[in-house]
């Protein structure tokens, strides 16, 4: 039956544009329905300047829609300028501030390895009531892959929270059940959820001698328990989740059937087609429009847009691959019938 809804023209908490050619190419695929996106700063010099996350603005807007806004988190680390960090931060030239823990996932090696390093930004954050985003994964050699969000929400979100218990916190591309359950339970704490994580299990990237490089990403997609835990948060009573698509291109000859693959799934060409298609399985298409568009400006208190977008039940096939100059990125759903279609 063809149905057709209209939604709050939602916002894109989590993406990944890099840079170059690379980010010419990606920026419209979010900018084509989102009105605002937080660009994710592990760019290979990572942002951690107020001068560069300018420039990386600019050039986010140069390759985008007209009214689009990109809003650009500073890169945590413990060698940051503390002035310019305050400066930022009270100017709203960074969007709060991203915590990748070291080599947790791409372009991660200048992250934080000593948490207690960073309280002093912290402190800024909490006072300014500005947003800490976290990508919750601790690595270690005794810690399983499968295990790393856990031990980060046990270990070291836990110590963060009781020493700033004001400071606003967003747990990033949440992938457990565990995960859920800490952000329902706690204040202060809301969570992105991409469509990945709801589509996809551990078997879908783990094969017999090899991994689909396709559907490998961190945090690696988790069991069947997890994905159902997802998709209830997201779809139900639901105040504290929202949509952060993680959408993350890598050329295809970065991808290897192996674990030195590059982390990152490129979800963007069909990623609000596939937040509907897993709301309408669950037959919640009515509360799309509070995950994609409300819950998240309200997280952040940022004025709910006042436009809005279509979108058709018809079925479609998403292409294999997008291509720019040299550039060939696989696209996320690959030759697979979706759904929904955003009318334009
Ligand atoms: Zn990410």
């Amino acid at each position: 039956m063809n149905k057709n809804i209209e939604i709050i023209q939602p916002d894109d908490w989590h993406v990944h544009f890099r840079e170059g050619d690379m980010l010419e190419m990606v920026t419209n695929f979010s900018s084509r329905i989102n009105k605002r996106c937080v660009a994710m700063p592990n760019t290979e010099i990572p942002i951690t300047d107020t001068n560069k996350a300018s420039s990386y603005k600019e050039l986010l807007e140069r390759a985008s829609n007209n009214n689009f806004i990109p809003l650009i988190p500073c890169y945590l680390n413990e060698n940051l300028d503390l002035e310019d960090f305050r400066t930022g931060i009270q100017n709203k030239v960074f969007f709060g501030s991203k915590l990748y823990p070291s080599n947790a996932t791409t372009n991660s090696s200048h992250g934080v390895s000593d948490i207690s390093k960073i309280f002093k930004f912290l402190e800024i954050l909490e006072e300014e009531k500005s947003p800490l985003l976290i990508h919750g994964e601790k690595v270690a050699d005794n810690i399983d892959i499968f295990d790393r969000e856990k031990y980060f929400i046990d270990d070291e979100l836990s110590f963060i929270r009781k020493k700033f218990p004001l400071l606003k916190i967003t747990l990033e591309h949440v992938s457990t059940s565990y995960g859920v359950n800490y952000v329902k339970e706690n204040e202060n704490i809301a969570g992105t959820i991409t469509p990945h994580h709801m589509l996809l299990t551990k078997k879908d990237v783990f094969l017999d001698d090899a991994i689909n490089p396709h559907h490998f990403c961190m945090p690696v997609v988790k069991n069947e328990t997890d994905l159902i835990a997802l998709r209830n948060a997201a779809c139900y009573n639901n105040s504290k989740f929202f949509l952060g698509t993680d959408s993350a291109p890598h050329p295809i000859q970065e991808k290897k059937p192996d674990l030195s693959s590059k982390p990152g799934i490129f979800s963007s060409p069909c990623s609000i087609e596939l937040y509907a298609e897993i709301f309408d399985e669950e037959n919640a298409i009515d509360n799309l429009e509070i995950f994609c568009s409300i819950n998240g400006p309200k997280h952040y208190n940022y004025p709910i847009n006042d436009t809005k977008i279509k979108l058709e039940k018809k079925e479609w096939f998403m292409s294999e691959f997008s291509s720019y100059k040299d550039i060939q990125v696989k696209n996320f759903y690959a030759n697979k019938k979706i759904n929904w279609k955003v009318a334009y």
